[in-house]
């Protein structure tokens, strides 16, 4: 094989008893008699079917890959690593396994990102600058040593550090991606879980400026995710560590929430002098927080690397443009690019729906929405902004008719295809079912092209609904929503659980929807970028979280963000390079400004 290839068998996926070897049986070189894809013998030995390993020394690469193609369960990855390439692995979990390339910078005093796919190595990145696993450097035969390790980075900004893990004199707080297992893992109130990790007696300051003081006192059980997040934020910022590692802080939150919680592990970095590693799948929060930037890219599950160190504004530019600089690797065919000025203001196309002034509350009137009157047009993308709890799906579900509003009427007779923002999916039934069940285009080239490729569906296609992750739920039901015949497709939140690049693709992929089918598009999101990305006009949402909500009717993106932005009191300038947004430090000479001139978004 070319040096530069790497063979992945997944062993959760290679299920030899009940296949007949065609990998190993049709592999050329083993035509020719050569030990090329051969039996691992582990499983043998314990009676069961063998499970195949690939020699990388024989097997011909990429351009063969009859394996690849003849594996009925999409086992094996044979990959060309970019040329470009010139490094040796930081860590390989053994043969025909994943790799990873480099390693993240942590420096104390500054908020280091990394912005990539999941499923590319961070987890073992962290482990690593934590001291809690030695990497092996490539040679997973050996045993690792620290001084090995010190050896290869010895000359570069990664050597006090290394000296330090090796002295083991790294701490580290760690904030978990997926906060929802909190409660499984916590038996108690949410005060009882930060006074446990309360080590710089900061937490009352915490609870205040997150907003967790009405909730301080409930059973982790009982909390929201956008709770559990700022709880979990809390628990580790106030731990006394010399490393924090905080696996993406937006989940379940609004973009104020976002904002608050980016300017507080920026004091924890600065006024502490912390080294901070986060990682941030959105955009605009992550620009605002890091100092610096490493991008990651790779083939998740089989390889990832990891950059030297960008500028937050390069490394954000560079990833949006799909190709970075230094590396001269291209990771997207096409780049992402922004408007710098707000859409002119559209000849409206034909009304799709004229909706009355709407009012419903609930909970005894313990919280009560008020609409405004609107038009939807046929065609057009509405984007729907808002802070949490302010009635936004509400709104969504007195639309589908899930809800009957206490004032006006809605009495449209139109199709409408609903994701809502939490997913239940519960049929023991393969995602491949499901979705040749919505759409008799299931498998079609066209439905491949425009749905299952840019939702990257295609390796989950033969799992059961119910083994899934929640971003790939999110994605099937992305998937399963612009499948169907309707005449308004709603999507509440369809960002979450997301990672960069999978937003960046469904983000393509609904606006394509649209444009290619003239459909008509809600989206609720607080991801800006995508929102940005998206929307032809807002419908923003304001009052006071769980009390009173307001609906304004919808208006074109510069008043729309103006409205929205002024309640936030935030600005955003346009980046002079790709036009991207990038928020204002507060009271700067800009920020200031733009306050006065009321351009809060389109300067
Ligand atoms: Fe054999 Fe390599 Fe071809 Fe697979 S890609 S069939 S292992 S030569």
């Amino acid at each position: 094989m070319a040096d530069d290839s790497i063979a992945v068998v997944d062993l959760d996926r290679c299920s030899p008893d009940r296949c007949s070897y065609e990998c190993s049986n049709f592999c050329p070189p083993n035509r020719t008699g050569k030990e090329c894809i051969t039996l691992r013998g582990e499983d043998a030995e314990q009676g069961g079917p063998d499970q195949v390993r690939i020699s990388e020394e024989i097997c011909l690469g990429e351009t063969c890959g009859i394996c690849v193609e003849k594996c009925p369960f999409d086992a094996i990855e044979i990959i060309n690593l970019p040329s470009e390439l010139d490094e040796e692995p930081t860590h390989r979990y053994g043969e025909n396994a994943f790799s990873l390339y480099g390693l993240p910078v942590p420096e104390s005093g500054s908020v280091t990102g990394i912005l990539g796919p999941n499923g590319i190595g961070k987890t073992t990145a962290v482990r690593a600058l934590a001291g809690e696993m030695v990497p092996n450097l490539g040679n997973y035969g050996d045993e690792p040593t620290w001084e090995a390790v010190l050896d290869r980075f010895r000359g570069t900004e990664l050597q006090n550090y290394v000296e330090q893990v090796r002295d083991g004199e790294v701490s580290i707080a760690r904030k978990p991606q997926y906060v929802d297992q909190i409660p499984k893992q916590f038996d108690g109130s949410a005060r009882d879980l930060l006074e446990a990790t309360d080590e710089r007696g900061a937490l009352d300051s915490y609870i205040d400026r997150l907003d967790i003081g009405p909730v301080v006192d409930n059973d982790i059980e009982t909390l929201s995710g956008g709770e559990l997040q700022r709880v979990a934020l809390a628990a580790t910022l106030a731990r006394d560590r010399d490393f924090y590692f905080l696996d993406e802080i937006s989940p379940y939150l609004d973009i104020g929430q976002r904002v608050t919680a980016a300017r507080l592990i920026r004091e924890l970095a600065e006024e502490e002098d912390r080294a901070v590693l986060v990682v941030e799948h959105d955009l605009a929060i992550l620009d605002l927080l890091a100092d610096t930037l490493h991008v990651a890219y790779g083939e998740p599950g089989a390889y990832g690397v990891i950059t030297d160190p960008k500028s937050v504004r390069n490394g954000i530019n560079e990833y949006l443009k799909g190709y970075l600089s230094n590396e001269n690797m291209r990771i997207r065919p096409e780049a992402i690019t922004f408007e710098e000025h707000a859409p002119r203001e559209t000849t409206k196309a034909e009304p799709l729906v004229e909706y009355p002034e709407l009012a419903k509350s609930y909970g005894d009137g313990e919280f009560s929405l008020d609409v405004e009157a609107g038009t939807i047009y046929n065609g057009e993308v509405l984007g729907i902004v808002g802070p949490n709890g302010i009635g936004k799906s509400t709104l969504a579900q007195l639309f589908t008719g899930d809800l009957t509003p206490d004032m006006g009427e809605l009495d449209f007779a139109l199709d409408i295809s609903y994701k809502p923002q939490y997913i239940e999916i519960d049929q023991p039934m393969r995602v491949d079912a499901f979705l040749s069940s919505i759409t008799d285009q299931f498998g079609s080239s066209y439905w491949n092209t425009e749905i299952a490729n840019p939702l990257q569906l295609n390796r989950i296609m033969e799992r059961n609904l119910t083994d899934l992750s929640g971003g790939e739920r999110q994605r099937v039901a992305i998937a399963a929503c612009l499948s169907q015949d309707a005449d308004l497709y709603l999507l509440d939140e369809p960002s979450a659980h997301l990672d960069v690049e999978q937003r960046v693709q469904a983000t393509s992929a609904i606006r394509r929807y649209a444009e290619n089918h003239d459909a008509t598009v809600m989206v609720i999101d607080h991801d800006i970028y995508m929102m940005d990305l998206l929307a032809d006009r807002l419908m923003v949402f304001d009052g006071e979280p769980s009390i009173e909500g307001h609906a304004s009717k919808p208006q074109e993106m510069r008043d729309g963000m103006n409205d929205f932005l002024s309640d936030l009191d935030i600005t955003f300038r346009r980046d002079e390079r790709t036009q991207r947004p990038r928020i204002n430090k507060p009271d700067s000479q800009l920020d200031r400004e733009q306050k006065r001139a009321g351009e809060y978004y389109y300067a």
